[in-house]
């Protein structure tokens, strides 16, 4: 049975980026999804050889520039990827998503032509990976106020503290570490950015342990203990280190709502199988119960609704006309849509939807990322909602 999702990407795309996207979907379909049951149970990240296999797709770079090696494509080719391999796994789709959209991305926007040109050909070769470090043990919704600090020393910086949920930490090259450097300062104003190579022998990466989601993606904490960097590691301007995050995250909002209408795709072609094929009372399917029925409706009018919307907003992303509140309130509804409609459609499965290979589990745990992810849609809701209340939003909590 085809994909529902694809009935409604088709029309808003252009023969060439449908036809990527259908590449990718065949990699996820043959590459992907018959090895991913295994790497569950074996408690595996996503193994070097796949990695490889989507550098040489070039999935790494696709939003790099072509004079710098990449495809030369834009956000919308990035969202499709996620849409194409988050069908499957989440946890493979954000590898090379958060790299491109996390990692590469703040040095596209904010990186000077040194620092370009020193790591945007390995980045979209896949050869090196940049991680967002933004949050903290301490600091996650609250994040403009970083407790890691980086204070001047001779003709450099002394990093100190410590980053965790990094995705991508184990394959990392380096780390964009967001940094306390003018406390006084005022608000949005107190922080810089440096790129700092993992491989500094005062830099230590640990993966967390225990984390239930995302299961073969890399989540890590990372330390600094007293890490000297040069002026020249410093992304965007000092001091305006919140700038280069925030800005950053704007795409990223863009992409967790590509990978939870990836999930939602996935559960109404489960659903709308099994409710053909399993048979309950008189050996005829459970599809025909209107309960049923409305539950598979609902999936489908969210995904039409989500898909036309995200690439929508995708668009004006790549135009340069978005505003952030718009990727914030796509990433609110999209993730917040289908993880209630997830819970309905492993009800509808039945006992079934326990099972690791039956899928919808895996979706139903992933989902919980992207409702707190890049921002959390409650403290997300807090941004989104003061232009709507312009002459009070200076007393909104
Ligand atoms: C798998 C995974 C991968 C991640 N990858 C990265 C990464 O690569 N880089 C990175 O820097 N971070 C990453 N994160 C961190 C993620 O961005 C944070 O979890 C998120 O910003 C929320 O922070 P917190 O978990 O500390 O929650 P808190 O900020 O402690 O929030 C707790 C609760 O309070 C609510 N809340 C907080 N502030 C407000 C407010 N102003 N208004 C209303 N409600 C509020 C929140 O919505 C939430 O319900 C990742 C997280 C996960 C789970």
């Amino acid at each position: 049975m085809a994909r529902q999702i694809d009935r409604y990407l088709e029309p808003l795309l252009d023969e060439e980026r449908f036809a990527f996207y259908q590449a990718v979907c065949d990699f996820g379909d043959q590459e992907i999804a018959p090895r991913l049951l295994g790497w569950e149970r074996e408690h595996v990240l996503v193994p070097d050889d796949a990695i490889k296999k989507m550098s040489q797709l070039g999935l790494f770079g696709l939003t790099v520039n072509e004079s710098f090696g990449g495809q030369g494509g834009q956000h919308l080719d990035l969202i499709l990827m996620g849409l194409a391999l988050g069908y499957h796994s989440q946890s493979v789709a954000i590898t090379p998503g958060a790299a491109a959209s996390l990692g590469t991305k703040p040095l596209q926007l904010f990186g000077n032509p040194d620092q370009k040109k020193a790591h945007l050909p390995d980045l979209a070769a896949g050869k090196r990976m940049f991680v967002f470090g933004l949050s903290e043990p301490g600091r996650g919704s609250d994040a403009a106020n970083p407790e890691v600090t980086a204070t001047r020393d001779g003709d450099g910086w002394r990093i100190r503290g410590e980053k965790c949920w990094s995705t991508n930490a184990r394959w990392a090259s380096h780390v964009v570490v967001h940094a306390l450097t003018e406390p006084a300062g005022r608000p949005g104003h107190r922080s810089t950015c440096f790129i700092v190579p993992m491989d500094h022998p005062d830099v230590h990466y640990q993966e967390m342990e225990g984390k239930d989601v995302w299961l073969q993606s890399s989540t890590g904490s990372i330390a600094f203990d007293n890490v000297h960097v040069g002026n020249e590691t410093i992304l965007g301007e000092e001091n305006e280190g919140f700038k280069v995050m925030v800005t950053t995250l704007n795409g990223g909002r863009l992409f967790i709502a590509g990978l939870s209408l990836a999930s939602l795709a996935f559960a109404l072609d489960k659903c709308r199988t099994y409710a053909q094929e399993r048979v309950q009372f008189d050996d005829k399917p459970i599809g025909r119960f209107q309960r049923i029925q409305d539950v598979i409706l609902d999936l489908d009018i969210a995904l039409h609704q989500g898909i036309t919307w995200l690439i929508h907003t995708v668009r004006q992303y790549d135009q340069g006309s978005m505003d952030r509140e718009s990727a914030s309130k796509v990433k609110i509804e999209c993730s917040r849509r289908a993880s209630e409609l997830l819970l309905l459609a492993m009800e509808i499965c039945g006992g079934v939807a326990c099972l690791d290979e039956f899928g919808l589990m895996r979706h139903m745990r992933d989902l919980f990322v992207c409702r707190v992810g890049e921002g959390s849609n409650f403290a997300l809701k807090t941004l989104s909602v003061r232009p709507l209340l312009p002459e009070i939003s200076s007393i909104l909590e």
